[in-house]
């Protein structure tokens, strides 16, 4: 078999560039039974639906929004965001730095102080592109009292990391800064006027985010995607991917793989690359789905939890984005807990997350738990420390000579949605050509 391009993987992003390359000569390569990567949504036996966690369409481009609008026509919805902060036994409104209105008087006093002394200090609008470490940003821009409350342990359990190793080159818009005068009025009212980039998101009316991946999927000839194929290796001289279905012979490479996994893949490579890609570092995310024998259990789209007495950083209620994830009477939600390493104990994490969803008067004693799927995603979140730059320009400049190109988040190795993964398909067909 010969192929102008194969892409490698069949996620978002590898459905995107097969969309978009539309007749041109090429093979998509999908280790699992279906595509859809983490944006598929699994349906249980008595009609729950779940997603890889929440997969929320927050666009910002005309470009995306028009896409989705004509692949999933009526099968889309704009929401508001309801999302919140538990902390202190009291739900304040996201973005925790502006929203302290509900919170005890005394931290409220605290994060303001400290937000004030901060300001009057040094402060001099310091920017996302500064060589600081997150932790050192958060504490100049937000001051002590809201980066203790929130910011820092928030981020530690969500990163597994220590903050003063991790870069700020993954914040772009994600964390709204709001000035003084903002901070201090939704700290004396609670405001209702939601900000950030977040604050509305599209999602399906029906069937989950696993809609978006079938309606590209209907778009693209099915002879051109393989599924449970194993790589078993790629000669980058010949130019011959080795699969159980077969030799391959290729032009170009686009490829979604995680990139450690990924450069396992490669015949002999530049001691530099292999080297290297030892060096990447990452979290996992178990995702706990599970459905409730009463509805209604929470009016929020999700709430994220800082305190280190939960183990989970946020929890959300697929039922809020809609009715139709879940049966009548009942109610169903995803829960986030980020670790590192391989050796986890699933279900210890499942009875105390229970537990902890009690704690928080999420869940009721008299609650039954009518539904339950764990999901894992080995590859969660990538790590930016200090390393990540300079290693990715050595990786992909060395693979980009060699007509492989990497897209998508694990294979990018960035902190990516799903538009940039639709963008990066559609622009690595405009570059092949
Ligand atoms: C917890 C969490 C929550 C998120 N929430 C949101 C959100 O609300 N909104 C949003 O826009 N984005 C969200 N994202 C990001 C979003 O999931 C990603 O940007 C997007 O799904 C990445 O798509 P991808 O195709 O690059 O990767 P993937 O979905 O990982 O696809 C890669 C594909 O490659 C396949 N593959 C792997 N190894 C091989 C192999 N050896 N051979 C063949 N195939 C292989 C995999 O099976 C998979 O199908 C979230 C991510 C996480 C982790």
């Amino acid at each position: 078999m010969k192929y102008n391009t194969v892409i490698l993987g069949g996620g978002i992003a590898g459905l995107s560039t097969a969309y978009h390359l539309r007749h041109d000569d090429f093979l998509l390569l999908e280790k699992e039974s279906d595509v859809g990567g983490i944006c598929r949504t699994i349906k249980t036996d008595n009609g729950f639906y779940y997603d890889f966690t929440g997969h929320l369409l927050h666009l910002k481009t005309d470009y995306v929004k028009n896409l989705l609008i004509k692949l999933l026509k009526n099968n889309l919805r704009l929401i508001a965001r309801n999302s919140c902060i538990y902390s202190n036994n009291t739900l304040t409104r996201y973005p925790f730095q502006a929203n302290l209105y509900g919170l005890p008087v005394k931290i409220i006093e605290e994060c303001i102080t400290e937000l004030i002394e901060r300001k009057l200090s040094d402060f001099k609008n310091i920017s996302a592109d500064s060589h600081l470490s997150f932790y050192d940003w958060c504490l100049k821009t937000f001051g002590k009292g809201i980066s203790k409350y929130f910011m820092i342990p928030y981020n530690e359990k969500l990163w597994q990391t220590n903050l003063n190793n991790l870069t700020t080159e993954w914040m772009g818009n994600y964390i709204p800064k709001p000035a003084l005068s903002e901070v201090v009025y939704g700290a004396v009212t609670d405001n209702k006027k939601n900000i950030g980039y977040n604050a509305t998101f599209y999602y399906p009316n029906k069937g989950g985010i696993q809609s978006l991946i079938d309606a590209l999927k209907e778009n693209i000839a099915h002879k051109n995607i393989k599924t449970n194929v194993k790589i078993i290796s790629i000669d980058t001289l010949k130019k011959i991917i080795k699969t159980n279905i077969g030799e391959i012979i290729y032009e170009n490479i686009v490829t979604t793989i995680p990139l450690p996994v990924f450069i396992k893949l490669i015949k002999n490579p530049a001691i530099n690359v292999s080297n290297g890609s030892k060096k990447l570092k990452w979290t996992s995310v178990l995702n706990i789905n599970i459905g409730i024998d009463r509805e209604n259990i929470s009016d929020k789209h999700w709430i994220y939890f800082p305190e280190k007495k939960f183990s989970f950083y946020r929890v959300g209620f697929y039922n809020n984005f809609s009715k139709s994830l879940c049966p009548n009477k009942t109610s169903s939600m995803y829960i986030e807990v980020s670790y590192k390493g391989k050796n986890i104990n699933k279900e210890k994490i499942y009875k105390k997350t229970l537990s902890d969803l009690k704690a928080a008067k999420i869940i009721k004693s008299s609650d039954k738990v009518i539904s339950k799927l764990i999901l894992d995603i080995p590859y969660g979140y990538v790590i930016y420390d200090k390393e990540r730059t300079p290693l990715l320009n050595t990786i992909q400049n060395y693979f980009r000579k060699l007509n492989i190109f990497n897209i998508g988040r694990y294979s990018k190795w960035n902190y990516s949605t799903m538009e940039d993964a639709i963008l990066e398909g559609r622009d690595i067909v405009k570059c092949l050509r």
